[in-house]
């Protein structure tokens, strides 16, 4: 039987591109050359002082998963998992309007985050495993749902990771590396998209209409239409400033949308 593809993620993606997300050619910032002979296996106790590590520097949240076809957009890569790094967007910037000011702070993050990603990818190096710093722009990895495999949040409807630690309100990046005994953990916001159903007021602060629903064949979805997008070209950002996970907190919204849900189950209605 032919397989029905028109449903595919909650939220999907139209490109063509002049938002200036991605595929940005960078410089390669490693101060310490890649081992000859890489290590394929890390302890408990070095990915705990890994993580460590990467807090200190100012990761808000990190995760591991592996290189899936899903998530690759360009290119081939010799290790096949990856340390998934998040850094926090300020409210300063969220509350600054899409314009040249917005966007040199957007700017900024994401140099800051490309900075303490080869930081963490030459920590690796030091300690004899293979590592290869992917850009937050580099449009080599789909980073948004590597970050979701690795259980650090969920996609929603403005097409953003949302966590427990930032909530939309973040930047993503990876280290690729040899290490293969990543310990991966199940997601546990997998509820997220049934929350959005109920909300959509991203769609409603875009000024952009750049998040448009449309009917499927089994029911209706968003889509991101990169070519209206602000958020990276003028550094936009109304879409997390509307996000109830951003103004009132993962685990409020967690916690209502738990206990609603459980009411709805007790009257026979989901
Ligand atoms: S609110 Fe801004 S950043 Fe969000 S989808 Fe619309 S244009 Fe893009
Ligand atoms: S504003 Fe609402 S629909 Fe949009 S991502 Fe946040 S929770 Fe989901």
């Amino acid at each position: 039987m032919e397989e029905n593809n028109c449903c595919g993620d909650a939220q999907n993606t139209i490109s063509g591109c002049s938002c200036s997300c991605g595929f940005l050619e960078y410089p390669d910032q490693s101060e310490v050359p890649e081992p000859e002979t890489p290590s394929t296996t890390a302890s408990r106790e070095f990915l705990s002082r890994l993580e460590d590590y990467a807090r200190s520097l100012g990761i808000a949240s990190m995760g591991y998963a592996s290189i899936t076809p899903e998530v690759i957009l360009a290119g081939d890569f010799k290790y096949k998992n990856a340390v998934v790094l998040t850094l926090k967007m300020d409210d300063e910037l969220i509350g600054t309007p899409p314009r040249e000011e917005a966007q040199a702070m957007n700017d900024r993050l994401y140099d800051e985050l490309a900075d303490l990603t080869f930081r963490v990818s030459d920590y690796l190096r030091e300690n004899g495993y293979g590592a290869v710093a992917i850009h937050p722009m580099s449009g080599l990895l789909d980073l948004t749902s590597l970050a979701q495999n690795a259980g650090i949040g969920f996609k929603g409807t403005n097409g953003l990771l949302i966590g427990p630690e930032t909530g939309p309100a973040q930047k993503v990046s990876a280290v690729l590396t040899s290490i293969s005994n990543l310990p991966q953990k199940a997601s546990e916001h997998s509820w997220i998209p049934e929350y959005c159903a109920r909300c959509g007021k991203c769609i409603k602060a875009c000024p952009e209409d750049a998040l448009v629903e449309v009917d499927t064949c089994c029911g209706s979805t968003v889509l991101l239409l990169e070519d209206r997008c602000l958020g990276c070209s003028e550094g936009c950002t109304y879409c997390i400033e509307s996000c109830p996970f951003y103004s009132k907190g993962y685990e409020t919204v967690r916690s209502k949308f738990m206990k609603l849900r459980q009411k709805l189950e007790e009257r026979g209605k989901l």
